[in-house]
């Protein structure tokens, strides 16, 4: 049977329709992409990617109806357990990065409280009361049940619900609150920016980490095949510019903004494009992010290159203070 057979052998699931440009409010669309569950082949529909005419946002449409998303995320869906999966030298290179992302983020200032939301085990969280920051005034949201217990066991303050349900935090609390590769999940970005400078305090910082549509790796391959779609569970890509749209619109000022490398999107792309476009399932395997280290520090090489150089990457990470 042929990738696409399987693909088109899956069960269709129920939409929904989405909604105004979630950045600017318009409802002016170009088409600029149709794309399928390419990664978890749990779903046989089409997904349509349009571009806001007014700002540059992207948005699915239409969205997986709510009682599909058990489907769409599977059990074995999870970063959580990627960083399991991922090479002992890949998880020491990620953990340096990590720490320079951090003092990058921060300005070098410290953190007293912290809510890193879609916090997976925790890993942030324990980092940052590594720096010193008050472990009763740490905390994590997430959704994942595993990954939500093996934080809890290791004494970590986690609640497993969106943040936009979690009533438990008080407004003002936060000195700096994270999302990395998050905010393009959710159905609501706007209400979710909302919500969380209402959590920060006065001078405190939101570090957004997402995919970046306005990129070289999108614009090529951005009609099927592109990593970063991670249809149907990527509902919102932002710019750069429409990212900052969103922060500046809600309150927030602008701190600062870089590229980060988008190795993984890199190497998913070229997965999709061996096995779905070309039908070559073996090669395609070879390019899997998780089987291949060489081709994942090339990659990550090539979007350091890029980054040095002054160019987009497909991931940016920008960081905007509570002005008032
Ligand atoms: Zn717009």
């Amino acid at each position: 049977m042929t990738a696409n057979a399987r693909l088109a052998a899956q069960p269709l699931i129920g939409t929904a329709p989405s909604r105004a440009c979630a950045v600017c409010g318009q409802q002016s669309w170009r088409e600029v992409g149709t794309a399928q569950d390419y990664e978890y082949e749990t779903c046989s529909n089409m997904w349509n990617f349009r571009s806001c005419r007014e700002c540059g946002h992207v948005q699915m449409d239409p969205l997986p109806a709510p009682e599909a998303l058990p489907t769409i995320y599977p059990e074995h869906y999870y970063s959580y357990q990627m960083e399991k999966a991922i090479h002992p030298v890949a998880r020491w290179a990620k953990h340096r990065l990590d720490r320079a992302k951090f003092r990058w983020i921060t300005g070098g200032r410290p953190v007293t409280s912290y809510l890193d939301v879609g916090c997976g085990d925790g890993r942030y969280l324990r980092m940052m009361i590594g720096q010193g920051a008050d472990p009763a005034r740490v905390h994590g949201v997430e959704l994942d049940e595993r990954a939500v217990q093996a934080a809890r066991a290791g004494g970590l303050n986690v609640l497993q619900r969106r943040i936009e349900d979690a009533q438990e935090f008080e407004p003002g609390s936060f000195d700096l609150i994270t999302l990395f590769h998050v905010i393009e999940h959710v159905a609501r970005p706007d209400e979710v920016v909302s919500r969380l400078h209402s959590l920060l305090r006065v001078g405190g910082l939101l570090a957004l980490e997402t995919p970046n549509f306005d990129c070289l790796d999108a614009q090529v391959s951005g009609k099927r095949f592109w990593g970063g779609y991670h249809t149907p569970r990527h509902w919102h890509l932002f710019t750069s510019a429409s990212l900052r749209q969103l922060l500046i619109a809600r309150g927030f000022t602008i701190e600062r903004q870089r590229f980060q490398t988008g190795h993984a999107f890199l190497l998913w792309t070229l997965h999709h494009w061996l096995k779905y476009g070309k039908e070559k399932k073996k090669l395609a395997e070879w390019c899997h992010p998780l089987n291949n280290l060489p081709l994942l520090a090339l990659a990550t090489s090539f979007d350091m290159a890029r980054i040095l150089l002054g160019r987009k990457t497909s991931a940016v990470l920008v960081v905007a203070r509570k002005s008032a």
